[in-house]
């Protein structure tokens, strides 16, 4: 069985608490790899080292720093389907959206090579008579981030890319689930350049967790995953005076509009409801079609298509549409969801219950479902599946299709689909959701723009990536100065009475 490491000091580290967790090949069921889990003196190593190490660091100019992201991004091309593997490996989603999660991390390293643009401060030339005002961001310090299993490359480069970036010292904790890509990640940043302890992995469960929240050195906490867990972290961080950010589950609606183009709508609804099997927080997880025509019109066109996916291990390379869940856990969760919804009077439309895959039966796959006739007032509407379950509730009018998505706790993505632009413009101004999609079923912006949900999506101010995360990783400094008059005034020959 391998036992995997955490990278402490710039090598790869034995666990020493004795504590361990399986991780899956979700494929096949089996316990590929066991990962440890860090006691509170292992972080408070990791954290001491980082200390030591961040100092240099920050006084690298940036144009230096920038270099070293310029080489990773060499390094994360050249690397690709290696990462790709090992991620669909312990993930289980498919190599194409395996590389997808890659590149989507890769981009906002991309854009942190802007860092010595991105950090230049203000000026304010006399500011009064012989007084000048600058302001300054230096970083933070030691920083630190808790990734979620769902997208193991992205996230932790959404994080550590701009932390070191502005030039602190970053230690992630990723998802005890899938941490052999934030591990190999973290020695191409060494590869890159990138000084030793400077970046650390150190895997773990809460209480790694609790040590990085309640660690006195430890200046900022980015977390991304599940709300609870979400509210949890900004609460204890705050709390301990740490600037924290954290981002958190997801409901995303999609409205369909009797004027939109039904076929473009139904494969829209295809991708972003059953892609990486719904293990995604901008995945479309209720449709919203608006009066009972479009409704229908809508699941005649979507039944076909989803009795078509393919669903399969990510070995089959681009012949399947989806693989499993990430643990028989996450498995077993959905499937309890999906009876909730049957029992809760809901209409299953396609029921991929008895899904099963020749030679995979002990893996964690879910065939896909599609619902009709979803109710606010049922679990699969107010609870975040988390599986390849679309649920479609219908809305008389484009009023209560909106007043659905913003009544709802969360706020992370929505989408409507309609050819009419005086409909699309007055659902992106009301619409209480931080990424609005129109005609666009997963509007995940782009590196050089901000990531974030509104709602219970996100506790904190800043967004992800982005101008936003060199201002998380940074503090701005401001000085005013004057100088006392010198010699250019010339020398003095006579005595001045004092006066
Ligand atoms: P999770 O909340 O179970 O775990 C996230 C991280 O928190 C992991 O590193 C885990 O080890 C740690 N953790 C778990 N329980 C903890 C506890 N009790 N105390 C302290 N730390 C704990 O989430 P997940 O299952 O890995 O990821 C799926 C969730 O993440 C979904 O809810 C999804 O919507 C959300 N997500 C949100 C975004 C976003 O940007 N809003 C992006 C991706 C995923």
């Amino acid at each position: 069985m391998q036992e995997l490491t955490h990278y402490i000091g710039g090598e790869h580290v034995k666990g020493t608490s004795g504590r361990f967790a399986d991780v899956y090949n979700p494929a096949t069921g089996e316990v590929q790899a066991k990962v440890p889990l860090a006691s509170t003196d292992e972080i408070a190593k990791a954290v001491e080292i980082a200390a030591k190490a961040q100092p240099a660091w920050a006084a690298t100019n940036p144009q230096r720093r920038a270099r070293v992201m310029m080489a990773f991004v060499g390094l994360l091309n050249r690397d690709m389907d290696k990462l790709a593997e090992a991620l669909s490996r312990e993930h289980g989603k498919t190599l194409p959206d395996a590389k997808g999660d890659v590149q989507r991390g890769l981009e906002v390293v991309e854009y942190c090579i802007g860092a010595p643009e991105l950090l230049k401060g203000e000026y304010t030339d006399s500011a009064g008579p012989g007084i000048d005002m600058y302001s300054m961001k230096q970083p933070l310090g030691v920083t630190a981030g808790i990734t979620p299993f769902n997208f193991p490359a992205m996230i932790p480069m959404w994080m550590f890319a701009p932390a070191l970036a502005c030039g602190n010292a970053f230690i992630l904790k990723p998802s005890e689930r899938d941490p052999s890509v934030p591990l190999m990640l973290a020695e191409l940043m060494e590869e890159a350049g990138l000084p030793k302890g400077v970046l650390q992995v150190v895997n773990g469960d809460k209480e790694a967790v609790d040590a990085l929240l309640h660690h006195p050195v430890i200046q900022s906490i980015g977390f991304v995953g599940s709300t609870p867990i979400a509210e949890y972290i900004y609460g204890t961080g705050c709390a301990n005076g740490k600037r924290v950010q954290c981002f958190g589950g997801a409901k995303n609606h999609m409205i369909i509009m009797p004027d939109a183009d039904m076929d473009q709508a139904a494969d829209a609804l295809i991708g972003a409801g059953y892609g990486a099997a719904g293990e995604r927080c901008m995945a479309i997880s209720v449709a919203v079609p608006v009066g009972d025509e479009t409704a229908d019109r809508l699941i005649e066109k979507l039944v076909p298509r989803i009795e078509k996916l393919k669903v399969g291990p990510y070995t089959a390379g681009n012949d399947v549409d989806y693989g499993p869940v990430v643990t028989a856990a996450a498995k077993q969760n959905i499937l309890g969801l999906i009876q909730s919804g049957v029992d809760q009077g809901a209409k299953l439309v396609v029921d991929g219950r008895d899904f099963s895959l020749q030679g995979y039966e002990d893996g964690f796959f879910v065939g896909p479902h599609l619902f009709d006739h979803v109710t606010p007032d049922m679990d699969i509407y107010k609870k975040e599946i988390f599986g390849p379950v679309l649920s479609t509730v219908r809305a008389g009018s484009y009023e209560e299709a909106i007043s659905l998505a913003m009544d709802h706790e969360y706020g992370n993505g929505t989408a409507i689909f309609t050819r009419d632009g005086d409909a699309a413009r007055d659902f992106a101004n009301r619409i209480n959701i931080g990424m609005v999609g129109i005609n666009v079923p997963i509007p995940v912006p782009l590196a050089y723009h901000t990531f974030g949900g509104w709602k219970k999506s996100v506790f904190g101010d800043l967004n992800q990536h982005g101008p936003d995360a060199f201002k998380f990783y940074t503090r701005t400094k401001t000085v005013t100065s004057r100088w006392p008059s010198g010699i250019k005034e010339g020398g003095e020959f006579n005595f001045k009475a004092m006066d």
